[in-house]
Protein backbone atom coordinates (compact mmCIF):
# COMPACT_ATOMS: atom_id res chain seq x y z
CA UNK A 1 0.00 0.00 0.00
CA UNK A 2 1.51 3.31 -0.77
CA UNK A 3 0.76 6.65 0.47
CA UNK A 4 2.44 8.60 -2.69
CA UNK A 5 0.96 11.08 -4.84
CA UNK A 6 2.54 9.29 -8.14
CA UNK A 7 0.18 6.04 -7.21
CA UNK A 8 -2.84 7.96 -6.13
CA UNK A 9 -5.73 7.29 -8.87
CA UNK A 10 -7.95 10.53 -10.51
CA UNK A 11 -10.24 11.22 -7.86
CA UNK A 12 -7.69 11.39 -5.02
CA UNK A 13 -5.42 13.39 -7.22
CA UNK A 14 -8.33 15.90 -8.32
CA UNK A 15 -9.64 16.27 -4.70
CA UNK A 16 -6.11 16.92 -2.74
CA UNK A 17 -4.64 19.05 -5.37
CA UNK A 18 -0.75 20.15 -4.75
CA UNK A 19 -0.70 23.05 -2.41
CA UNK A 20 1.75 26.09 -3.41
CA UNK A 21 3.68 27.23 -1.01
CA UNK A 22 5.84 31.06 -1.10
CA UNK A 23 9.00 31.29 -0.07
CA UNK A 24 9.58 33.51 3.18
CA UNK A 25 9.71 36.52 2.22
CA UNK A 26 8.19 36.30 -1.22
CA UNK A 27 4.47 37.72 -0.18
CA UNK A 28 1.68 38.88 -2.49
CA UNK A 29 0.93 42.71 -2.63
CA UNK A 30 -2.62 42.34 -1.63
CA UNK A 31 -3.29 39.48 0.53
CA UNK A 32 -4.96 36.24 -0.76
CA UNK A 33 -8.42 35.45 -0.23
CA UNK A 34 -8.51 32.30 1.74
CA UNK A 35 -11.61 30.56 0.74
CA UNK A 36 -10.74 27.35 2.41
CA UNK A 37 -13.22 26.27 5.03
CA UNK A 38 -10.86 24.24 7.45
CA UNK A 39 -6.98 24.62 7.63
CA UNK A 40 -4.78 22.11 9.19
CA UNK A 41 -3.19 22.63 12.78
CA UNK A 42 0.15 23.08 13.33
CA UNK A 43 1.97 21.07 16.39
CA UNK A 44 4.44 23.67 17.04
CA UNK A 45 1.49 26.00 18.63
CA UNK A 46 -1.78 25.98 20.76
CA UNK A 47 -4.52 24.35 18.31
CA UNK A 48 -7.16 27.03 19.30
CA UNK A 49 -4.68 29.60 18.75
CA UNK A 50 -5.02 28.74 15.03
CA UNK A 51 -7.42 28.62 12.18
CA UNK A 52 -8.90 25.86 12.05
CA UNK A 53 -12.82 26.00 11.31
CA UNK A 54 -14.20 28.90 8.88
CA UNK A 55 -17.43 29.74 10.72
CA UNK A 56 -14.85 30.67 13.65
CA UNK A 57 -12.26 32.42 11.86
CA UNK A 58 -10.59 32.85 8.60
CA UNK A 59 -7.63 34.93 7.67
CA UNK A 60 -9.16 36.98 4.77
CA UNK A 61 -11.86 37.97 6.84
CA UNK A 62 -9.48 38.71 10.28
CA UNK A 63 -7.98 40.93 7.71
CA UNK A 64 -10.82 42.79 7.58
CA UNK A 65 -12.20 43.41 11.03
CA UNK A 66 -8.62 44.46 11.83
CA UNK A 67 -8.88 47.52 9.13
CA UNK A 68 -12.04 48.22 10.39
CA UNK A 69 -10.87 48.06 14.12
CA UNK A 70 -8.01 50.66 13.08
CA UNK A 71 -10.06 53.02 11.10
CA UNK A 72 -12.74 52.98 14.26
CA UNK A 73 -10.01 53.77 17.04
CA UNK A 74 -11.65 50.75 18.43
CA UNK A 75 -9.43 47.39 20.25
CA UNK A 76 -11.62 44.61 18.04
CA UNK A 77 -14.01 44.01 15.78
CA UNK A 78 -15.90 41.60 14.35
CA UNK A 79 -17.58 41.17 10.29
CA UNK A 80 -20.79 39.41 10.31
CA UNK A 81 -22.84 38.13 7.03
CA UNK A 82 -25.28 41.55 7.42
CA UNK A 83 -26.14 45.02 9.21
CA UNK A 84 -28.69 43.41 10.88
CA UNK A 85 -27.02 40.24 12.09
CA UNK A 86 -24.83 42.90 13.66
CA UNK A 87 -27.41 44.71 15.51
CA UNK A 88 -29.06 41.18 16.41
CA UNK A 89 -26.20 39.29 17.21
CA UNK A 90 -25.63 42.29 19.81
CA UNK A 91 -28.36 42.25 21.30
CA UNK A 92 -28.26 38.63 22.04
CA UNK A 93 -25.21 38.47 23.41
CA UNK A 94 -25.28 41.85 25.57
CA UNK A 95 -29.22 41.43 26.93
CA UNK A 96 -30.68 38.34 28.61
CA UNK A 97 -34.79 37.43 30.32
CA UNK A 98 -35.54 40.35 32.62
CA UNK A 99 -33.47 43.16 31.22
CA UNK A 100 -34.89 46.18 29.34
CA UNK A 101 -33.28 48.36 26.15
CA UNK A 102 -34.35 52.04 25.26
CA UNK A 103 -34.06 53.16 21.29
CA UNK A 104 -35.54 55.68 19.52
CA UNK A 105 -37.87 55.97 17.26
CA UNK A 106 -36.09 57.47 14.58
CA UNK A 107 -34.73 53.74 13.94
CA UNK A 108 -34.38 51.58 10.73
CA UNK A 109 -37.14 49.34 10.45
CA UNK A 110 -35.85 45.84 10.71
CA UNK A 111 -34.29 47.15 14.26
CA UNK A 112 -37.07 47.83 15.36
CA UNK A 113 -38.94 44.97 14.60
CA UNK A 114 -36.76 43.08 16.16
CA UNK A 115 -37.44 44.41 19.34
CA UNK A 116 -40.36 44.50 19.07
CA UNK A 117 -41.23 41.09 17.83
CA UNK A 118 -38.08 38.62 18.77
CA UNK A 119 -36.82 40.47 21.79
CA UNK A 120 -40.22 40.20 24.04
CA UNK A 121 -40.28 36.62 22.93
CA UNK A 122 -37.10 36.21 25.47
CA UNK A 123 -39.29 38.98 27.81
CA UNK A 124 -36.79 41.71 26.86
CA UNK A 125 -38.60 44.74 27.14
CA UNK A 126 -38.23 47.94 25.48
CA UNK A 127 -38.68 51.81 25.53
CA UNK A 128 -39.10 53.67 22.66
CA UNK A 129 -38.14 57.64 22.90
CA UNK A 130 -38.52 60.16 20.12
CA UNK A 131 -35.04 61.83 19.28
CA UNK A 132 -36.38 65.38 20.06
CA UNK A 133 -37.29 64.26 23.68
CA UNK A 134 -33.96 63.07 24.41
CA UNK A 135 -34.22 65.22 27.85
CA UNK A 136 -36.92 62.23 28.40
CA UNK A 137 -34.42 59.44 28.53
CA UNK A 138 -32.88 59.74 32.14
CA UNK A 139 -36.53 59.40 32.94
CA UNK A 140 -37.14 55.78 31.54
CA UNK A 141 -34.39 54.17 32.56
CA UNK A 142 -35.16 51.40 34.69
CA UNK A 143 -32.15 50.96 37.09
CA UNK A 144 -30.42 47.58 37.29
CA UNK A 145 -32.72 46.59 34.43
CA UNK A 146 -31.80 49.02 31.30
CA UNK A 147 -28.49 47.51 29.87
CA UNK A 148 -28.14 49.12 26.56
CA UNK A 149 -29.37 52.71 24.78
CA UNK A 150 -29.34 51.95 21.09
CA UNK A 151 -29.68 54.60 18.28
CA UNK A 152 -28.73 55.59 14.79
CA UNK A 153 -27.42 59.33 13.88
CA UNK A 154 -28.54 60.59 11.28
CA UNK A 155 -31.25 58.31 11.20
CA UNK A 156 -33.32 56.78 8.90
CA UNK A 157 -34.88 58.07 6.75
CA UNK A 158 -35.67 61.65 7.58
CA UNK A 159 -31.89 62.13 8.90
CA UNK A 160 -31.99 63.74 12.24
CA UNK A 161 -29.17 63.92 14.15
CA UNK A 162 -28.51 62.52 17.32
CA UNK A 163 -26.56 64.46 19.99
CA UNK A 164 -24.35 61.61 20.80
CA UNK A 165 -22.22 62.94 24.01
CA UNK A 166 -25.69 63.69 25.51
CA UNK A 167 -26.52 59.97 25.10
CA UNK A 168 -23.23 58.67 26.10
CA UNK A 169 -23.21 61.07 29.37
CA UNK A 170 -26.80 59.47 30.79
CA UNK A 171 -25.59 56.32 29.86
CA UNK A 172 -22.29 56.27 31.38
CA UNK A 173 -23.61 57.79 34.68
CA UNK A 174 -26.14 54.87 34.75
CA UNK A 175 -23.96 52.48 34.13
CA UNK A 176 -25.79 51.19 30.91
CA UNK A 177 -23.72 50.68 27.38
CA UNK A 178 -24.30 52.69 24.27
CA UNK A 179 -24.60 50.82 20.69
CA UNK A 180 -24.60 53.65 17.92
CA UNK A 181 -25.91 52.27 14.28
CA UNK A 182 -23.31 54.35 12.41
CA UNK A 183 -24.27 53.10 9.03
CA UNK A 184 -25.80 56.68 7.58
CA UNK A 185 -22.31 58.65 8.73
CA UNK A 186 -20.59 55.99 6.97
CA UNK A 187 -17.26 53.87 9.19
CA UNK A 188 -14.77 57.03 9.50
CA UNK A 189 -17.07 59.14 10.93
CA UNK A 190 -17.93 59.58 14.74
CA UNK A 191 -14.52 57.97 15.84
CA UNK A 192 -14.15 60.70 18.57
CA UNK A 193 -17.02 59.38 20.89
CA UNK A 194 -16.79 56.71 23.40
CA UNK A 195 -19.31 54.45 22.24
CA UNK A 196 -19.50 51.02 23.68
CA UNK A 197 -20.41 49.21 20.48
CA UNK A 198 -20.08 50.43 17.34
CA UNK A 199 -22.31 49.01 14.31
CA UNK A 200 -22.27 49.92 10.48
CA UNK A 201 -24.26 47.65 7.59
CA UNK A 202 -21.30 47.15 5.24
CA UNK A 203 -23.67 46.93 2.51
CA UNK A 204 -23.69 50.33 2.15
CA UNK A 205 -21.10 53.14 2.43
CA UNK A 206 -18.26 50.14 3.41
CA UNK A 207 -18.57 47.85 0.48
CA UNK A 208 -20.20 50.50 -1.21
CA UNK A 209 -20.55 48.82 -4.38
CA UNK A 210 -23.63 47.63 -3.66
CA UNK A 211 -22.67 44.10 -4.57
CA UNK A 212 -21.98 42.67 -0.65
CA UNK A 213 -24.44 42.09 2.29
CA UNK A 214 -22.43 42.36 5.20
CA UNK A 215 -21.79 44.02 8.63
CA UNK A 216 -19.76 45.07 11.39
CA UNK A 217 -19.06 45.84 15.43
CA UNK A 218 -16.58 47.44 16.88
CA UNK A 219 -15.52 48.24 20.64
CA UNK A 220 -13.10 47.07 23.69
CA UNK A 221 -12.32 43.55 23.60
CA UNK A 222 -13.97 42.22 26.23
CA UNK A 223 -17.35 43.13 24.91
CA UNK A 224 -16.91 41.98 21.08
CA UNK A 225 -15.61 38.61 22.64
CA UNK A 226 -18.70 38.29 23.75
CA UNK A 227 -20.75 39.35 21.03
CA UNK A 228 -18.18 37.39 18.64
CA UNK A 229 -19.29 34.10 20.25
CA UNK A 230 -23.04 34.61 19.74
CA UNK A 231 -22.10 35.35 16.26
CA UNK A 232 -20.35 32.29 15.53
CA UNK A 233 -22.72 30.41 17.11
CA UNK A 234 -25.79 32.11 15.32
CA UNK A 235 -23.76 31.30 12.35
CA UNK A 236 -23.71 34.68 11.22
CA UNK A 237 -19.93 35.27 9.93
CA UNK A 238 -18.76 36.58 6.70
CA UNK A 239 -18.18 34.52 3.98
CA UNK A 240 -14.53 35.06 2.65
CA UNK A 241 -15.09 36.00 -0.67
CA UNK A 242 -17.41 38.97 0.56
CA UNK A 243 -14.90 40.47 3.21
CA UNK A 244 -12.12 40.63 0.33
CA UNK A 245 -14.69 42.25 -1.57
CA UNK A 246 -15.07 45.03 0.97
CA UNK A 247 -11.72 45.45 2.07
CA UNK A 248 -11.05 45.64 -1.89
CA UNK A 249 -13.54 48.16 -2.00
CA UNK A 250 -12.36 50.37 1.02
CA UNK A 251 -9.20 51.28 -0.45
CA UNK A 252 -11.44 54.09 -2.85
CA UNK A 253 -13.80 54.30 0.38
CA UNK A 254 -12.49 58.08 0.93
CA UNK A 255 -12.46 58.99 -2.03
CA UNK A 256 -16.11 57.66 -3.08
CA UNK A 257 -17.42 59.10 0.44
CA UNK A 258 -16.27 62.93 0.06
CA UNK A 259 -17.27 63.17 -3.87
CA UNK A 260 -20.78 61.39 -2.57
CA UNK A 261 -20.63 64.00 0.24
CA UNK A 262 -19.97 67.20 -2.07
CA UNK A 263 -22.71 65.95 -4.48
CA UNK A 264 -25.46 65.37 -2.02
CA UNK A 265 -24.82 68.93 -0.94
CA UNK A 266 -25.44 69.89 -4.48
CA UNK A 267 -28.59 68.49 -5.00
CA UNK A 268 -29.57 69.45 -1.84
CA UNK A 269 -29.31 73.38 -2.49
CA UNK A 270 -30.79 72.72 -5.79
CA UNK A 271 -33.90 70.79 -4.63
CA UNK A 272 -34.28 73.61 -1.75
CA UNK A 273 -34.60 76.22 -4.24
CA UNK A 274 -37.18 74.29 -6.64
CA UNK A 275 -40.04 75.26 -7.09
CA UNK A 276 -41.93 71.92 -6.73
CA UNK A 277 -39.81 70.75 -3.26
CA UNK A 278 -41.76 71.20 -0.34
CA UNK A 279 -38.95 70.80 2.19
CA UNK A 280 -35.54 69.59 2.01
CA UNK A 281 -34.00 67.55 5.22
CA UNK A 282 -30.07 67.46 4.41
CA UNK A 283 -27.54 68.12 7.46
CA UNK A 284 -25.25 70.08 5.51
CA UNK A 285 -28.17 72.54 4.82
CA UNK A 286 -28.40 75.79 6.93
CA UNK A 287 -31.96 74.71 7.29
CA UNK A 288 -31.70 71.74 8.54
CA UNK A 289 -32.93 71.42 12.55
CA UNK A 290 -29.65 69.77 13.85
CA UNK A 291 -27.23 72.11 11.51
CA UNK A 292 -24.44 73.03 13.62
CA UNK A 293 -25.05 70.14 15.78
CA UNK A 294 -24.17 68.00 12.85
CA UNK A 295 -21.00 70.19 11.64
CA UNK A 296 -19.69 69.47 15.37
CA UNK A 297 -19.89 65.81 15.12
CA UNK A 298 -19.55 65.10 11.31
CA UNK A 299 -16.77 65.06 9.23
CA UNK A 300 -18.97 64.95 6.16
CA UNK A 301 -22.31 65.85 5.96
CA UNK A 302 -23.18 62.75 4.29
CA UNK A 303 -24.52 60.93 1.05
CA UNK A 304 -28.24 60.87 2.42
CA UNK A 305 -30.34 64.00 1.04
CA UNK A 306 -34.48 63.23 1.99
CA UNK A 307 -37.03 65.46 0.56
CA UNK A 308 -41.24 66.71 0.07
CA UNK A 309 -42.35 67.11 -2.87
CA UNK A 310 -46.17 68.28 -3.61
CA UNK A 311 -47.06 64.67 -5.09
CA UNK A 312 -46.86 60.99 -5.02
CA UNK A 313 -43.51 60.46 -4.04
CA UNK A 314 -43.99 56.49 -5.65
CA UNK A 315 -44.91 57.99 -8.83
CA UNK A 316 -41.83 60.31 -8.72
CA UNK A 317 -39.44 57.07 -8.16
CA UNK A 318 -40.73 55.66 -11.49
CA UNK A 319 -40.59 59.10 -13.50
CA UNK A 320 -36.59 59.11 -12.26
CA UNK A 321 -34.39 57.53 -15.19
CA UNK A 322 -30.63 57.84 -14.20
CA UNK A 323 -31.56 57.59 -10.44
CA UNK A 324 -32.43 53.57 -9.84
CA UNK A 325 -36.31 53.34 -7.88
CA UNK A 326 -34.79 50.63 -5.14
CA UNK A 327 -33.89 50.10 -1.61
CA UNK A 328 -30.41 50.70 0.44
CA UNK A 329 -28.00 53.62 -0.07
CA UNK A 330 -24.12 53.74 -0.53
CA UNK A 331 -23.59 52.77 -3.21
CA UNK A 332 -21.49 54.32 -6.61
CA UNK A 333 -25.17 54.69 -8.13
CA UNK A 334 -27.75 57.40 -7.34
CA UNK A 335 -30.96 55.17 -5.28
CA UNK A 336 -34.23 56.60 -4.52
CA UNK A 337 -37.12 55.48 -2.29
CA UNK A 338 -40.43 56.43 -1.36
CA UNK A 339 -39.74 57.06 2.49
CA UNK A 340 -43.56 55.83 3.83
CA UNK A 341 -43.94 53.04 1.35
CA UNK A 342 -40.32 52.08 2.16
CA UNK A 343 -39.82 52.69 5.94
CA UNK A 344 -43.60 53.73 7.51
CA UNK A 345 -46.03 50.82 6.91
CA UNK A 346 -45.55 49.73 10.92
CA UNK A 347 -45.67 52.84 12.22
CA UNK A 348 -48.77 54.88 13.17
CA UNK A 349 -50.36 58.28 11.75
CA UNK A 350 -49.32 60.17 14.41
CA UNK A 351 -45.89 58.66 14.52
CA UNK A 352 -45.44 59.14 11.45
CA UNK A 353 -46.61 62.94 10.52
CA UNK A 354 -44.21 63.55 14.04
CA UNK A 355 -41.23 61.89 11.79
CA UNK A 356 -41.69 64.34 8.47
CA UNK A 357 -43.13 61.31 6.47
CA UNK A 358 -45.93 60.81 4.05
CA UNK A 359 -46.81 60.00 0.83
CA UNK A 360 -44.97 62.87 -0.84
CA UNK A 361 -41.43 62.09 1.09
CA UNK A 362 -38.25 60.80 -0.43
CA UNK A 363 -35.05 59.50 0.33
CA UNK A 364 -32.17 59.60 -2.54
CA UNK A 365 -29.11 57.86 -1.75
CA UNK A 366 -26.01 59.57 -3.64
CA UNK A 367 -23.62 58.09 -5.89
CA UNK A 368 -20.60 58.77 -8.00
CA UNK A 369 -22.71 60.01 -10.92
CA UNK A 370 -22.08 63.44 -12.43
CA UNK A 371 -23.92 65.98 -10.53
CA UNK A 372 -25.21 67.59 -13.34
CA UNK A 373 -26.74 64.60 -14.53
CA UNK A 374 -28.47 64.02 -11.72
CA UNK A 375 -29.69 67.20 -11.10
CA UNK A 376 -30.91 67.03 -15.34
CA UNK A 377 -32.67 63.85 -14.24
CA UNK A 378 -34.98 65.30 -10.94
CA UNK A 379 -35.40 68.43 -13.01
CA UNK A 380 -37.05 66.28 -16.01
CA UNK A 381 -39.11 64.38 -12.99
CA UNK A 382 -40.07 67.34 -11.09
CA UNK A 383 -41.32 68.90 -14.29
CA UNK A 384 -43.30 66.02 -15.76
C1 LIG B 1 -29.26 48.89 5.88
C2 LIG B 1 -29.21 49.24 7.29
C3 LIG B 1 -29.08 48.24 8.27
C4 LIG B 1 -29.11 46.78 7.95
O1 LIG B 1 -28.06 46.39 7.16
P1 LIG B 1 -28.11 45.11 6.19
O2 LIG B 1 -26.71 44.99 5.76
O3 LIG B 1 -29.09 45.43 5.11
O4 LIG B 1 -28.58 43.96 7.03
C5 LIG B 1 -29.02 48.64 9.59
N1 LIG B 1 -29.06 49.94 9.93
C6 LIG B 1 -29.18 50.92 9.02
C7 LIG B 1 -29.24 52.33 9.48
C8 LIG B 1 -29.27 50.61 7.67
O5 LIG B 1 -29.39 51.58 6.76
Amino acid sequence: MSTDRKDWNINTRLNHPKPVHMLKGNEPLISPVYLSAKFSPSEDFPYWDQYIYGRVANPTTRQLEITLAELQNKEECIVVASGIAAITGTFLALLKAGDHIITFRELYKPTRMFIRENLTRFNIESTVVALKDIEKLESVIKTGKTKIIHFESPTNPTLEIADIKKIIDIAKKNKILVSMDGTFAGIHQHTQFDVDIMIHSLTKFGNGHGDVIAGSIAGKTSLIQEIRSMCINLGATLDPHASYLIQRGLKTYMLRYERQTETAQKIAEFLEKHAKVKAVIYPGLQSHASHALAKEQMRHMGATVAFEINSSATKFCHKVKLIQFTASLGSTESIICPTDLFFGTDLGQEEKKEMGINENTLRLSVGLEDPEDLINDLTQALEN
